[in-house]
């Protein structure tokens, strides 16, 4: 039978199938150095209840360690703690370059005054002209977003992510803490890790997304995941221009203009250029 590992305490794996199985995974696994994910689809055999076979993943993370993910919310506080462009395009970079698609989300509107909140609707504008779905935590359309989805969420600690879940759905009596993802040690508050059905799809119930490095990324990575420069690179003089110092790049010029500066300033200090 083919289903889906939805929970894993230890070696025991829930698989939701025409109902839930607890299984166990073949010791072929551990020879092979693999082990089976949260997320992965399985043949399993119901009887035995072994896990025979992992399908092909479409992509995996370690922390939380959850496989085939479709999109990560990434819950952005705008005031308290202020919004930060550094750590919101830090999270875009990498959930892209792990091929899971990015939603923005931003929470604490009410706490701007008027002229921050313009400010704040100019720098949604720009990353919705780039390509991402952006919400804001009060929108009644985003509780669209999660049917047959696998989500999970990623932003700073107290960005407002238990409050968002508990708007989103109140039955949901969830551990998720604001301990996720604050910068440099996350802390682990589970040790197991489930899927669990929010609005016609899933979400992790762990703390959060916690890669919050550029692990494993060469610099090429970080600027071909800084997404709106593809649409430009083709008119820099130099195929592989860095966007740095070369001369003739197009994203130089246009940095201020198509290109938000913040983006720009950000790509730099993720290179190491500044
Ligand atoms: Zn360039």
């Amino acid at each position: 039978m083919i289903g889906k590992i939805i929970k894993q305490v230890s070696n025991d794996y829930t698989v939701k199938s025409d109902k839930l199985y607890v299984c166990k995974a073949r010791g072929k696994f551990r020879n092979l150095g693999i082990t089976p994910l949260v997320g992965d689809n399985v043949e399993f055999d119901p009887n035995d209840k072994y896990i025979l076979n992992i399908l092909d993943r479409k992509n995996e993370l370690e922390r939380p360690s959850i496989s085939n993910i479709d999109q990560a919310v990434i819950v952005t506080s705008v005031k308290i703690p202020d919004f930060s462009s550094n750590l919101l395009d830090k999270l875009l970079c990498i959930i892209e370059f792990n091929n899971i698609r990015p939603i923005i989300c931003f929470t604490k509107l009410d706490l701007l005054n008027k002229e921050e909140l313009e400010n704040i609707r100019k720098i949604e504008d720009y990353y919705r002209s780039i390509g991402y779905p952006v919400y804001e935590n009060t929108d009644s359309n985003l509780k669209d977003i999660f049917k047959d989805k696998i989500t999970v969420f990623a932003g700073q600690s107290g960005a407002g992510k238990s409050s968002l879940l508990n708007r989103l759905d109140s039955n949901l009596n969830l551990e998720i803490g604001e301990v996720s993802i604050a910068l440099g040690r996350g802390r682990h508050t589970t040790r197991h890790t489930e899927l669990i059905e929010l609005l016609g799809g899933m979400i992790a119930d762990t703390p959060g997304f916690s890669a919050i490095d550029f692990n494993g990324m060469t610099k090429s990575d970080i600027r071909d995941n800084f997404i709106e420069f593809n649409e430009y690179r083709d008119k820099c003089l130099y195929k592989d221009c860095m966007h740095i110092k070369e001369t003739d790049c197009a994203i130089k010029d246009l940095v201020g203009k198509e290109i938000l500066e913040s983006r720009y300033e950000n790509y730099l200090k993720f290179i190491g250029e500044k």
